[in-house]
C-alpha cells in the first residue's frame, strides 16, 4: 500500500477505510484481530505473514471477510484465479479509482471528467488539463497516464480531475460518477480480456452508465454501435452531446492554428475536448487558447524533424490499425514504416488512405506477413526488417515535401521494450541522419 494523500486514512490503516488487498498484499487496520503469524490450520491454508506495519501477506484461496479486493488493472480478471477466488468468496474487485471515487465525499468540492475510448484518451486527457490550467483552472491529471491519482496532492475547492480510464480501470471501478464523461471512439482492441467485441464496448460504456442523470456525456463517435447502445442506456447521463450533430463544428480553418493536433482523428479529440471544458463552464475564448498553446504528447503524430525538406513523424504510439490510419490521412505523400506485433492480419482500416502513401517498409514479426497486404496496394514495398533499415532506406527515398512516418499500426514487443523505446529508437535514427 503506497502512503496516499488522497487516501490519508488507508494508507494509515485507521479510520473508515475498508480492509484491503492490493495485488496480494492486505492492508489492516492496526486493531484487526487478524493472526500474523502461523496457527494450527497452517497446514491448510497459511496464515498472513508480516510484511510492514500495516501490510501483511493473506492466503490468497481464502478472501472471507475481507471487504474488497484491490488489483491493478494489469491483472486479467477474465483469466486470473485470484478473481475466481474473489467471486467465489463474494468479495468485490477494486481498482485505484473506485478507491478515489469513494473517498470523493471527503475532498474539496470539485469536478471529474473521466476519458475513455480505444484511441486518442492520452491525447484528450492532456488537452482537457491543459485547456483548464492555461484558463487558470486547478488541474490534475491521472488515471492512465502520468502519476497515479492516489500518489497526488489532492486540489484546492473549485478544482478539476481529468482522468484518463482504460477499460481495465473502468471494470474495476463501481461508484465514479464523472460531471463530464467522454467517450471517443470504441474499435475493436484487448479482445483477449473480453468475450468479444460487444463485451468490451460495454466496458467502456460503463463509464457513463455510472453518471447521474443530470451530468454530462460527450460522444465523439457514432460508429461500431456506439451511438444505439449508448441511447439504450437508461440510467446514464441525460445530457449527451454527440460528436456530428448539434454540437458539430467545422474545423477545417481552426485547425490550422493549432500546431500540435493534426489529422482528422485530432480534429475528434480537441472537439470532445471542447465540448468537455463548455460543460464545465469555460468560454470558448479561454478553450481556444488552450487549444493553440498545445504542445502534444511524446510519439503521437510528433514531428521530430525536417531534413532536407522531409517531415519526420514519430507516431510510435499507434498500436492497432485504427489510430494508424487517421496518420496516414494527415499527410499527402508518406513513406510509412509499418510492423511489429500484430494485433490482426489485416491494416483494412488504414485502407482508405492507401493513396496517400509512396511507400511502405514492413518491420518486426508482422513484416512478411504486411509485405504481402501491402504489395499490389501502395507503389513500393520492401521487407526491411528493422527499424533502422527501415529509416535509412525511406530517408534515401524521400524527396522534399514527404513524410517519413512511423505509425507501426501494431505493439511494439517483438523488438522493443514499449512504444516509448520504439519511438525513441526512431527520434535517434533521425538524428543521426541530420
Ligand atoms: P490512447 O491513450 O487512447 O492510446 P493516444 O492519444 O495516446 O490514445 O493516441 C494513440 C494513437 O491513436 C495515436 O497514434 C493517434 O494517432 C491515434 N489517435 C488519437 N486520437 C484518435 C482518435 N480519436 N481516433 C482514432 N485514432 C486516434
Amino acid at each position: 500500500t503506497r502512503r496516499s494523500s488522497v487516501l490519508p486514512e488507508l494508507a494509515r490503516g485507521g479510520g473508515p477505510s475498508p480492509k484491503a488487498m492490493v495485488e496480494g498484499q492486505v492492508a489492516q487496520p492496526p486493531s484487526s484481530t487478524a493472526p500474523l503469524h502461523h496457527s494450527a490450520d497452517a497446514e491448510r491454508s497459511p496464515s498472513p505473514s508480516r510484511l510492514g506495519e500495516d501490510v501483511v501477506i493473506a492466503p490468497l484461496d481464502d478472501l472471507a471477510g475481507f471487504d474488497a479486493l484491490v488489483v491493478s488493472p494489469g491483472v486479467p480478471l477474465n483469466t486470473h484465479p485470484i478473481a475466481a477466488v474473489a467471486r467465489a468468496a463474494g468479495v468485490p474487485i477494486i481498482g485505484d479509482i473506485e478507491l478515489f471515487a469513494e473517498a470523493r465525499a471527503s475532498l474539496p468540492p470539485h469536478k471529474v471528467v473521466g476519458i475513455t475510448g480505444t484511441n486518442g484518451k492520452s491525447t484528450t486527457t492532456a488537452l482537457v488539463h491543459h485547456i483548464l490550467r492555461t484558463a487558470g483552472v486547478p488541474s490534475l491529471m491521472g488515471g492512465n497516464i502520468g502519476l497515479p491519482i492516489l500518489a497526488q496532492e489532492p486540489l484546492l475547492e473549485g478544482g478539476v480531475y481529468v482522468l484518463e480510464l482504460s477499460s481495465y480501470q473502468i471494470d474495476l471501478t463501481r461508484t465514479l460518477d464523472c460531471e463530464v464523461a467522454v467517450l471517443l471512439d470504441v474499435t475493436p482492441d484487448h479482445l483477449d480480456r473480453y468475450d468479444g467485441f460487444e463485451d468490451y464496448r460495454a466496458s467502456k460504456l460503463r463509464l457513463l452508465d455510472m453518471q447521474a442523470w443530470d451530468q454530462v456525456a460527450v460522444v465523439a463517435s457514432d460508429e461500431n454501435g456506439v451511438g444505439s447502445a449508448v441511447r439504450a442506456m437508461t440510467t446514464g447521463a441525460e445530457l449527451t452531446q454527440w460528436f456530428g450533430g448539434d454540437y458539430a463544428i467545422d474545423f477545417a480553418d481552426e485547425q490550422s492554428h493549432w500546431p500540435s493536433l493534426q489529422g482528422p482523428h485530432n480534429a475528434q479529440n480537441a472537439w470532445a475536448a471542447r465540448i468537455a471544458c463548455l460543460a464545465l463552464g469555460l468560454p470558448h475564448g479561454a478553450i481556444d487558447a488552450g487549444l493553440r498553446t498545445f504542445t502534444g504528447l511524446p510519439h503521437r503524430m510528433q514531428r521530430v524533424a525536417t531534413i532536407d525538406g522531409v517531415a519526420y513523424v514519430n507516431d510510435s504510439k499507434a498500436t492497432n490499425p485504427e489510430s494508424a490510419a487517421p496518420a496516414l490521412g494527415a499527410f499527402p505523400r508518406i513513406h510509412w514504416i509499418v510492423g511489429g506485433r500484430a494485433k490482426g492480419d489485416d491494416l483494412d482500416a488504414c485502407a482508405p488512405y492507401f493513396g496517400n502513401v509512396v511507400a511502405a517498409y514492413t518491420i518486426g514479426e508482422a513484416g512478411p506477413r504486411f509485405f504481402e497486404v501491402l504489395k499490389g496496394r501502395v507503389p513500393v514495398v520492401e521487407n526491411a526488417g528493422s527499424l533502422d533499415i527501415a529509416v535509412a532506406h525511406a530517408a534515401a527515398a524521400a524527396r522534399p515535401g514527404d513524410t517519413v512516418l512511423l505509425s507501426p499500426a501494431c505493439a511494439s514487443f517483438d523488438q522493443y521494450r514499449d512504444y516509448e523505446e520504439r519511438g525513441a529508437a526512431f527520434g535517434s535514427l533521425v538524428e543521426k541522419l541530420a
